[in-house]
């Protein structure tokens, strides 16, 4: 036993190098425990997941009506995203990332990229903390949303958030649908067409010089003392972690109707990119919800960024940052540049989640480009990172393998233009030669 010991901290040792020198790393939790016992770590119930569908339901017409031209026919007002299968895109990253001869993983995508009005997972989160806070601001005897003065509801009442940009934009684009006046703190990443469309909406937009803490304490201070503004804490929000968990129902149902089965057997490894962990957190407490010990979850990280990492690996969950650790918290990745994980998360997430790794800009930068290029799925940078998950994890051949995709679908032509040629360059030109590096080398 004390060598064991011995061999793991040896390990824990290396594998803190290679995090502090921006090497790529896989973590293996080593405190995971079955979910019939680490569910009591999650500060939620089934039944918030169902109600929080249920609000969902509820706010289909007025959504469809705030914004007509974002839904199908088919599905009005429903903030739902498509699951895909990647064939060409699985065959091309097995050629890349495994032995020659080995067969390519069965994998899907969930484009959450492609989710309507605010094109990104934050939709999910986002929106419901917004109908969440609409519904408790409405006296009981206000009717239902689909009566008159539907775009009025926020009237006299703020909203103040800060964020790398996503969430900005969702909570940004229907607050402001909803008549609230909101403020919207930006880090020094968020990108500026974000910043712009929000303006032309009439939302305030503060940029800062710091990081994506930073703008969150900012927020909180705009929002402290006024009993009329509410502060969407990324950091905390129960609401924006449920607005993610009720992803998982809709999820078995595609899963069903692809024909893939999940269960002991044959289990399904989903990879979730992960920033402050609200989101990744809350698909992984839905999903686990739905499938229990049949589904594994791992959250993928950049390695300038890798704030969940830290947080679970030394147990000090928020109470420890990326920047004291001297990394940069520098990222392409913006939606994932945070440099300390959430409060609320990375506890609820310690015993559940099955382990985190962590992905270089170049390799990011390189998968956007062979996503475009195989199955003409143009996504952001951030939303590429779980592509090596099933390369990096050993699961057995029965297993189905879930990435997902985070945003994109929003991005302008031209910064996705950047993305493309700075990818395409790391691969070699039209002709990508780029090899994945020996992952099997790394603890
Ligand atoms: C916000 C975001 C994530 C991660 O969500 P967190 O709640 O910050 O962990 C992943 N991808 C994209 C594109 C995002 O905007």
């Amino acid at each position: 036993m004390a060598d064991m010991r011995d061999d793991n901290a040896q390990d824990a040792t290396e594998l803190m190098e290679k995090i502090r020198t921006y090497q790529p790393v896989i973590w293996h939790n080593p405190h995971q425990v079955s979910w019939s016992v680490s569910h009591h770590d999650v500060p939620a119930t089934r039944e918030e997941i169902d109600d929080t569908r249920r609000r969902f339901t509820r706010w289909q017409p007025v959504l469809n009506e705030l914004f007509p031209r974002e839904f199908s026919p088919a599905a009005p007002g429903v903030i739902e995203s498509p699951l895909r299968e990647l064939r060409e895109a699985a065959d091309h990253l097995a050629r890349r990332y495994s032995r020659a001869g080995s067969v390519a993983p069965r994998i899907f995508m969930k484009l959450d990229s492609h989710l309507p009005v605010s094109g990104s997972i934050k939709a999910r989160g986002g929106f419901h903390e917004v109908l969440a806070l609409t519904e408790r601001l409405a006296a009981p005897d206000t009717p239902p949303p689909d009566e008159q003065n539907r775009h009025h509801r926020g009237r006299g009442y703020s909203i103040a958030v800060g964020s790398t940009g996503n969430l900005g934009l969702s909570i940004g684009i229907l607050g402001s649908a909803l008549g609230y006046s909101v403020t919207v703190h930006m880090s020094a990443d968020a990108r500026e067409w974000k910043k712009q469309l929000l303006r032309r909406r009439g939302v305030t937009v503060v940029e800062h010089e710091g990081d994506f803490s930073t703008a969150v304490a900012a927020g909180r201070a705009t929002a402290a003392g006024d009993p009329r503004c509410h502060f969407v804490d990324d950091e905390h929000s129960r609401d924006l972690f449920l607005g993610y968990a009720a992803a998982a129902a809709p999820l078995r149902e595609q899963l069903e109707h692809a024909g893939v089965l999940v269960d002991r057997d044959h289990p399904l490894c989903v990879y979730l990119p992960c920033g402050v962990g609200g989101g990744p957190g809350g698909v992984t407490f839905g999903l686990k919800e739905e499938f229990g010990d049949a589904v594994h979850c791992y959250f993928v990280e950049p390695t300038h960024a890798p704030a969940m990492l830290l947080g679970l690996m030394t147990g000090r969950m928020d109470r420890v940052s990326v920047q004291e650790m001297g990394l940069d918290n520098r990222t392409i990745a913006d939606g994932l540049a945070v440099g300390r994980p959430s409060g609320l998360v990375a506890p609820a997430m310690r015993r559940v989640v099955s382990g985190v790794f962590t992905v270089p800009d170049e390799e990011l930068l390189a998968l956007t480009a062979i996503l475009d290029h195989t199955e003409g799925l143009r996504l952001e940078p951030s939303a590429v990172a779980g592509l090596p998950g099933p390369f990096r994890i050993s699961a057995p051949p029965e297993a189905t393998h879930l990435v997902w995709a985070t945003g994109g679908n929003m991005v302008p032509a031209q910064d996705m233009e950047e993305w493309l040629q700075a990818g395409r360059r790391i691969l070699g030109g039209q002709a990508p030669d780029w090899q994945a590096p020996d992952w099997q080398a790394s603890p």
